[in-house]
């Protein structure tokens, strides 16, 4: 299917590895120029390289932290004018109710609400005068049904999540489509250190611990970074327009909800 796409510019948050690359990369085989970010710089730039040689599309790679106010002027900058918009960060840590406080949440609120609404502040006002623009924001599963050891990312994603179902529906008669890509459990290097821990926890191998997460998802296994990116792509299609203030489910049936 072709996209639509070809020839637009997309800023693609955290995308050095893992989702944010699956993302990048499917946008990019759509024909799309990038921008992409990480915080350390060498695997950013061994990223954005890969991608050029293997789509031909120009890529600018922008070393920052993007949950800090002067690494996200920095890209900001260096993005110039945006036409998709993907957020994306890394998530907060796990631990158990009784750990966290103030300035945990905080934290968190500033990587996964704080930072994709600053995000969205800068760049959708180009995209409503321009009449085009798509945004993703990666969230997660935790905000259909909460994940014990993830109770800082249940909040803040809760709250970005209420904050996108008003704010879409103010820009979307002007071309611009807002959603959120909720993944499950996928195979990268966050996965695997959230079995990590519960491996340590109960004292069993890193593996035993995978196959115990995998066993409770009904399609038996993690999803793959190249399926979670071709969602996100069609998201930012011509295609998706229609689609406004929506919480897309990627996760391999492992909510068990009707709807
Ligand atoms: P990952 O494989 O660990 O990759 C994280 C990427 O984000 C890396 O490129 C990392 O590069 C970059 N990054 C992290 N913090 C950043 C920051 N402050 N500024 C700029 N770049 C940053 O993680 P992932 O699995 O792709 O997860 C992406 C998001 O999806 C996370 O918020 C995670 O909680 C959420 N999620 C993941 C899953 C899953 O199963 N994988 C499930 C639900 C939700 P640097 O470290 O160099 O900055």
């Amino acid at each position: 299917m072709d996209l639509g796409i070809k020839g637009r510019r997309a800023l693609v948050c955290a995308s050095s590895k893992g989702l944010g690359l699956g993302c990048a990369r499917a946008l990019a085989d759509a024909g799309v120029d990038l921008v992409m970010n990480a915080r350390g710089a060498e695997a950013l730039e061994a990223s954005a390289q890969s991608v050029r040689d293997e789509f031909g599309i120009s890529v600018t790679p922008v070393a920052a932290d993007i949950t800090d106010e002067a690494g996200r002027a920095e890209v900001l900058k260096a993005a110039g004018q945006i036409d998709i918009l993907v957020t994306n960060a890394g998530g907060p840590p796990p631990g158990m109710w009784t750990d966290w406080g103030r300035e945990d949440f905080l934290a968190a609120l500033d990587a996964n609400m704080l930072t994709p609404i600053a995000l969205m502040t800068a760049l959708v006002p180009g995209m409503t005068d321009r009449g085009w623009g798509r945004v993703v924001n990666i969230t997660s599963q935790s905000v259909k049904a909460p994940i014990a050891i993830l109770g800082l990312s249940n909040s803040a994603r809760a709250g970005l999540t209420g904050y996108v179902a008003g704010m879409s529906r103010q820009v979307a008669g002007k071309g611009v489509a807002i959603n959120n890509l909720l993944p499950g459990s996928h195979a990268t290097d966050r996965r695997f250190a959230l079995d990590r821990t519960i491996a340590e926890r109960q004292g069993i191998p890193l593996d035993a611990a995978t196959a115990q997460v995998q066993a409770e998802i009904p399609a038996g296994r993690y999803g793959t970074v190249e399926e979670f990116g071709a969602a996100c792509a069609f998201l930012c299609s011509q295609h998706a327009g229609f689609i406004v203030g929506q919480n897309v489910l990627l996760d391999g049936g492992n909510v068990n909800a009707t709807i």
